[in-house]
Parts: structure tokens; sequence; C-alpha cells
């Protein structure tokens, strides 16, 4: 088998995996570099022309959780290439396209649902070519996340996608398959020496802030397709009585997953006795969604009470309102009631809205950083190795890929560089 990584040997973000034996190619992974919107025209060009060069003859693309910097090029190769993705990671990118869409989405209809196994819990074999994929349910902040096991010619390889070992699922790693040939793993995090807190970890902290300061509404900024994080904000505001607002948009991810994982909770399907969620109703969103034509969640957003806005200002301290920095026009109309944002998503995500932090800087709001990483830190990617023991080690997904040389020294590692191609 051959290996080639065509982006992430020294880049986090925009991965693409090609595997290749004597008959079949396929494409792990067809992702969008993370600063491809500060790019000029002409190299965005050149990237979706790339990525149109790689796909050339694929067989199929297999796509491991429904971050851009994983999928975000499918738009630019034909559809005609089988796409193979969980459910959970499909559900997700077609929400998204729904909310955000950028009216290029033709390829979702062609979304191939990998197989789960009889017990749900794992995954059946797809077979292209003579190459057969399995995949592995992982721990990282996307929901349905898998890790893809490649066999063929003889030889197995581990692809990691996103993972980690501070999440929910984390325990989910020891269902990783061992002593394959070669594993190639994400290194997200080895810039940084710090140990990761866990996702219970930070409930616990966000119980603290939800409960410090008992006068203040709680804005809280996290993605609205994080939905571990999500769950424990949730938790927090239960445990502190606050009532937790969230708009048409997390409403409806959260009633999609909420459909395929029941213990996710969804406003649309309160748990009893959980009198938690509070409805900001959105238009652009609720027309968005009717336009996707799911009318089932369209009527049931429609017949979600919505908040009480007058009493926000009344009693702010009742409150917690998941929001992100598009939402500040709504916020404003708050200016004067006391306030804390919460910030509950990597750092530079804070430094590429400088309109928004600007906001808070100049009304003076506390503006505590609760949050961990969706990626593994070094001493969780020595278990993941441990567990794995791989006959070859490759970094990915990286800016510090020699950093796996002082973590698994007595490791064999290889270190190529974008499109070079590696036999295995
Ligand atoms: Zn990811």
């Amino acid at each position: 088998m051959q290996i080639t990584i065509h982006r992430g040997t020294h880049e986090i973000g925009g991965s693409c995996v090609e595997i290749r034996t004597r008959q079949t190619k396929i494409l792990l992974d067809l992702g969008l570099p993370l600063d491809f919107d500060d790019r000029d025209e002409e190299q965005q060009r050149q990237i979706r022309h790339e990525a149109l060069a790689w796909a050339q003859d694929a067989e199929a693309i297999f796509i491991s959780h429904y971050h851009a910097d994983h999928h975000g090029l499918l738009p630019d190769v034909p559809t005609d290439i089988p796409t193979y993705t969980t459910a959970g990671t499909a559900a997700m990118m077609r929400a998204t396209e729904v909310i955000h869409g950028r009216g290029d989405a033709a390829y979702l209809r062609h979304l191939k649902i990998l197989p789960k196994g009889s017990d749900d819990r794992s995954f059946e074999p797809t077979t292209v070519g003579d190459i057969r994929i399995t995949p592995y349910t992982v721990d990282h902040a996307a929901y349905d996340a898998c890790a893809f096991l490649i066999e063929a010619e003889d030889r197995r390889i581990l692809y990691s996608g996103d993972i980690r070992m501070h999440g929910v699922k984390r325990s989910l790693y020891r269902n990783l398959p061992t002593k394959v040939d070669c594993l190639l793993l994400e290194g997200t995090n080895l810039v940084t020496e710090k140990e990761c807190p866990h996702e219970a970890e930070i409930c616990e902290r966000f119980k603290e802030q939800f409960q410090s300061e008992t006068d203040k509404l709680h804005y809280v900024w996290c993605s609205g397709q994080n939905i571990d994080r999500i769950v424990q904000i949730y938790k927090a505001a239960l445990n502190s009585s606050r009532k937790l607002i969230v708009d048409t948009y997390i409403a409806y991810i959260l009633e999609m997953v909420h459909r395929m994982k029941p213990s996710i909770p969804s406003p649309l399907s309160p748990f009893e006795g959980h009198d938690v969620f509070r409805y900001f109703c959105l238009n652009t969103y609720l027309q968005r969604i009717e336009g996707a034509e799911d009318p089932e969640i369209v009527q049931q957003l429609k017949s979600l009470p919505t908040v009480d806005t007058a009493d926000i200002g009344r009693n702010p301290g009742r409150y917690a309102w998941i929001i992100r920095p598009t939402m500040l026009r709504y916020m404003q109309k708050y200016n004067h009631t006391p306030s804390v944002v919460v910030t509950s998503i990597w750092e530079g995500y804070e430094r590429r809205e400088r309109a928004f932090m600007t906001w808070i800087r100049e009304r003076g709001l506390a503006n505590p950083h609760i949050h961990t990483s969706g990626h593994a830190d070094a001493k969780s990617l020595q278990s993941i190795v441990r567990h794995i023991d791989p006959g070859v080690l490759i970094p990915i997904h990286t800016t510090a890929p020699e950093r796996f040389g002082d973590l698994f020294p007595k490791r064999k590692i290889l270190y190529p560089q974008d499109n070079e191609s590696i036999d295995l």
C-alpha cells in the first residue's frame, strides 16, 4: 500500500490523505485549510484545483468528521465519487449547509452512510476495490467523529482523524485496533506541554461561574456544533437553576442530534422534569430550515414558546444564553443589563472577532474563558500509541511533527513532506 499525505504533514487543518493499492485509490478527508478565507483569490483557486487533482481517479472519499478542515473541499470535486461518512457527520454537514449554506452543496445529496454493526457501537467494514475500510468512533469535539482502519495487500493502516482522551467519550480509544502496520496520528496540541482539562471539569467551572455572579446575565459563546460542550453548559444551567436560552440554529442542531441519540437534550424534546431551555427565535434561520423542507422540525420550532425577552432585562441572573458574535445586535438590546460573556471556544477565534471582542472590552464586561481542546494532549497521544502499538508512526494535522521524536523515542517514525509517497 502507498500512503500520500497531500496536506497535513506540517499543518493543522486542510487534511487529505491518499491511500493507493495496485488497483484502487481512496482519499481520507478533503479539508479546507484553516486560513483559506485569508488567502488571496489566486491561492484559493489553486487550493480548489489541487483538491480536484487529488480526487482524480479516486474510487471513494471517506470523511472522518464534519469540521470544515476535514471536508470543506468536497464541493470542488465531482459528485460521482462516492463519499462515505457516519450518519452523525452527514446530518451535521447537512444542517450546517441549511444554516450557513454556500449554495454549492450538491455533494450532500450523494453522501453514503457508513453502516453500523448490530450492537450500534461498532461499524461494518466497507469495501472499495481491494481496500477494506472500517470506521471506529473516537472522542473529538465533533459528534460521531471517527478514525478509519484501512486494510489491503496484507497491510493495516489506522488514520486517527481528530482525536482526544479528555472528553465524555475518552475510553473509546481502547476500542481502536492494535498492532497496525502504520498509524497516522494527529498532533494538533504538540506545540504546548499543557495537559487539557476534562470536559467534566469544564462543566464544574461553568457551575461555579453560573453560581458566582448571580445578578448577571451569562452569555456563553461556544460552537453551535460542539454538542458535548453544549451538554456541559446545559448540565451547569440545570444545576445552577438558570434557564438556558438557545436560538433557532442551536435548537435545530440539538434536535437533529437528539433524534440520533436521545440522551442529548433538545428544547424540542425536553426531558421530563427538566425545565431548562428557553427559546429565542431567529426568523432568518427558521426560513432557511423551512426552505430545506423539513416540515416537522419547522412546525415544532414554530410552535415552541419564545423566551420572555423583557424578563431577561428584569431578572438577568435567571439566564444563561448561548450566543455567537453574529448575534451582537441582539445582545446590544441588553446594553444596560449586568452581564458576563463567557467564551468557550479556541482563543484563535476570539482574535478573528475584533468587533465582538471590542464590544466586550468597551463595556467592561467580565470575560472568563472556559474551554478545553478538541484534540489530544501529549500525554494522551502517548497512551493512544501505547494501546495501538503501531509498526510505524506518521504525524499529521500538526505544526510540530518533530515533537513525535521526543514523545516516542523508541518508535519508528516517518516524517514525510506533503505529497511525498510512502510505500508500506
Ligand atoms: Zn476536528
